[in-house]
């Protein structure tokens, strides 16, 4: 497809599809062959208040929050049926958009759908406590929605994030606007359509398309915003939480992570390295939960770094509509250059670069790629260590026994997530505990589970999304007294 034949995307207020009032567009292009696939509605500042103002009189009319539970878990379960129906409609959109291997976008699709089911099956199983208090009466709670909550989006897991946000605030009866990132803006519009298609009443799913100074901006700042939930970088999320100050929103952020993966000489070698690989690579890197740094205990240091490096070296960088492709472009061309930039801050503080770093002639040229870089003769201190990179790059530094690692481990202002590989179990529970991260998998790198709390400490953010938590980060609680005579 070329410029000319982009389709046009609007705005979704109150089940329709709107142009900006200004009449506004901005281009989304495919980062794997740079083509414009669509011109996209940038809303502003008055679109932002319309679509806010929209879902706040919806919210107030209470067709949502008051209707029988039972029927919005059913709306809930029917969008999630929707979804997978058109899992390879809306991978192939995301893929296109986002520029990820179709194979994994499907992947992500099928998880989407799986979000949408458990909060649909959430709905009517949180509720409130009866206290002992005194015999004239009793004390109860309840948990209550906000009425409006932004939900901001990056552009790494457009829909998987979009919908760890959106099914648990419609859960709760909340009604929302999303802001999804400028680069990937075509799957919430599509959720879109498949949440009018399964029943959810007009104005309470609202999609502000645009950019994040201008829609985004205006979104965290408008008074009838209750809830901002924001997933991005720390950078952005430390402006959204001095936003929120005014009119003390509630808030939730989502931010960066540099986590370490710690590999003890008596783990599974082989099973570790292919395993630590994706937890680097998958998503070209541009994953928060992205493991790159890796600690490895120096019996087997150098095994490791040689099995990784040869592994690396066969990583098939690839368009995304190829099934066999392993790791696709990066997201834009100037993200690609910041990425190149980072390896020439590794290169002069003297890492040692053990391959990639190259741009993939041939086909591959008119996209973003790059070839996956591995370090070694890494220090703690190295900027490469210390900052997030988001691309397809990590150090791999020895340690000398527990102490050093948790020491190594904790040596970050972020801490997101994080993997041990161990055959140990004492030192396993150990090291997990001292460990400051939000997550972390022993001898997996999988730590992502829609039924379980998802989040970080320190500067990787504040709040819980996923699993049963994620609905207290949707309602207020309230507490109410009723006396006996
Ligand atoms: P970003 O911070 O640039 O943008 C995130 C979103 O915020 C986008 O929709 C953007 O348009 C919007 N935005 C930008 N400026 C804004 C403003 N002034 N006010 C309100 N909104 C604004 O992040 P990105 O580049 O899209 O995503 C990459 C970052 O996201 C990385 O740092 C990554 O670690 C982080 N991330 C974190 C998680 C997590 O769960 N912890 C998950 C995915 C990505
Ligand atoms: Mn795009």
């Amino acid at each position: 497809m070329v410029a000319t034949q982009a389709t046009f995307e609007g705005l979704v207020i109150g089940g329709k599809r709107v142009a900006a009032s200004d009449g506004r567009t901005a281009p989304t292009t495919d980062p794997a062959t740079g083509e414009v696939i669509a011109q996209v509605a940038q809303a502003n500042a008055a679109d932002v208040d319309t679509a806010v103002k929209t879902a706040h009189a919806r919210y107030s009319e209470g067709r949502w929050h008051e209707m029988h539970t039972r029927e919005r878990g059913q709306i809930l379960q029917r969008i999630a049926n929707l979804i997978r129906e058109r899992i390879d409609f809306l991978a192939q959109i995301e893929s296109r958009d986002g520029g990820k291997p179709i194979g994994a976008a499907r992947g992500e699709m099928g998880s989407v759908a799986n979000t949408f089911e458990y909060y649909a099956g959430a709905v009517n199983k949180i509720h409130g406590q009866t206290i002992p208090v005194n015999a004239n009466g009793t004390h109860m709670t309840f948990r209550e929605p906000f009425g409006v909550c932004a939900l901001i989006i990056p552009w790494n897991f457009p829909l998987v994030i979009t919908a760890w946000k959106v099914a648990p605030a419609l859960a709760m009866g909340n009604t929302v606007v999303v802001k999804p990132a400028s680069a990937t803006p075509l799957s919430a519009l599509a959720l879109a359509d498949l949440v009018l298609e399964a029943g959810l009443p007009e104005g309470v799913f609202n999609v502000v398309t645009g950019s994040g100074s201008v829609a985004g901006n205006a979104l965290a700042m408008h008074p009838l915003v209750r809830k901002i939930s924001f997933t991005g970088s720390t950078e952005i999320g430390m402006g959204v939480m001095k936003q929120a100050a005014d009119g003390i929103k509630r808030v939730s952020l989502e931010l960066g992570g540099k986590s370490a993966n710690i590999v003890f000489a008596d783990a599974r070698i082989d099973a570790c390295v292919e395993s630590s690989l994706w937890s680097v690579y998958d998503n070209a890197g541009q994953d928060c939960c992205s493991r790159s740094r890796i600690l490895v205990e120096r019996p087997v240091y150098d095994e490791f770094v040689e099995k990784f490096v040869n592994r690396t070296k066969t990583m098939k960088v690839g368009l995304p509509t190829d099934e066999s492709t392993e790791m696709g472009p990066l997201i834009t061309t100037s993200h690609r250059d910041s990425v190149i930039n980072y390896i020439h801050i590794g290169d002069d503080e003297g890492a040692k670069r053990l391959c990639g770093g190259e741009i993939p002639r041939g086909v591959l040229s008119k996209g973003n790629f790059l070839t996956p870089v591995v370090y070694s003769n890494v220090t703690s201190n190295m900027r490469i260590m210390q900052e997030e990179v988001f691309g397809p790059v990590v150090g791999i530094m020895p340690f000398d026994g527990e102490a050093e690692a948790i020491r190594f481990a904790n040596d970050s202002p972020y801490g997101l997530s994080g993997s041990l590989w161990t055959r140990d179990i004492g030192r396993a529970l150990r090291v997990a505990r001292a460990v400051e991260t939000g997550m972390l998998s022993i001898n997996s790198s999988s730590s992502v589970h829609i039924e379980a709390p998802f989040g970080g400490m320190k500067q990787s953010g504040i709040g819980r999304e996923q699993g049963m938590t994620a609905l207290e980060h949707y309602s207020e609680l309230k507490s109410v007294f009723i006396a006996n005579d």
